[in-house]
């Protein structure tokens, strides 16, 4: 039975089956019957509607469009590790200035997987393992990428810790460094690799072939001096 505050404005602030719902670790997300929009459970603005009108959802639905006003929520909800970490997530969005778009395009498009400690804003995307580090309140990150070791077959085998990923890395802004564990390749990387290293392998036996024929030549000269000598 609906336990009814401020009746008067219709607001439905509790009941049995909202307890039973947000209580309800499969139930995720929210829509009403009347509309195309996707609410994290414990969206305000569901309160005054009542219970016959609302729908549980156990997926996030990528069709429907989100509700702004339980949008970092439901994203968190999606794919934080520890979506009870809500305001220190908030915080550092606001200190990185990330937008509700670029939040959708981590959570909702990519899947990544996140957590958040401090400052430090940890990424799982695909295999790999990527730190956020926020610098300042100014946008400006670090970002860090999982230590690895490359194995004789090609495959990897992951160390634990984390480097800079490169120069570039130390201090950027959050959409480039979004966008370096977007296009992360390992296999396109590891290509790459190989390719400088067969560069500067024949980079050295290039060197090598030519103190070679240097030698070849002053050993030619000296016989032909010997050769001038005796005849
Ligand atoms: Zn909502």
């Amino acid at each position: 039975m609906n336990k009814i505050n401020n009746s008067d404005r219709g607001v439905f602030l509790e009941s049995n089956w909202r307890h039973r719902v947000l209580s309800d670790e499969r139930v995720k997300f929210l829509k009403l019957i009347t509309d195309n929009s996707i609410h994290d459970k414990t969206c305000k603005l569901l309160q005054k509607y009542p219970d016959r009108d609302i729908i549980c959802l156990n997926e996030y639905d990528e069709k429907l469009s989100q509700c702004r006003g339980c949008a970092i929520k439901a994203y968190l909800r999606l794919g934080a590790k520890d979506p009870k970490n809500y305001k220190r997530y908030c915080t550092f969005f606001d200190n990185t200035f990330l937008s509700a778009k670029v939040l959708r395009e981590i959570y909702v498009t990519n899947k990544m997987t996140t957590s958040i400690f401090e400052r430090t804003l940890t990424i799982k995307y695909k295999e790999d393992t990527w730190r956020i580090i926020s610098l300042d309140n100014d946008g400006n990150v670090q970002l860090r990428h999982n230590n690895y070791k490359r194995l004789t077959d090609g495959t990897r085998q992951f160390l634990g810790g984390y480097h800079i990923q490169n120069n570039y890395c130390k201090r950027i802004k959050i959409r480039p460094a979004l966008s370096v564990i977007e296009t992360y390749d390992y296999k396109i990387h590891s290509i790459n690799d190989s390719i400088l290293q067969t560069v500067d392998k024949n980079k050295h036996s290039a060197l090598k072939q030519s103190a070679i024929s240097r030698f070849l030549a002053w050993s030619k000269s000296v016989n032909n001096w010997f050769k001038r000598m005796l005849f």
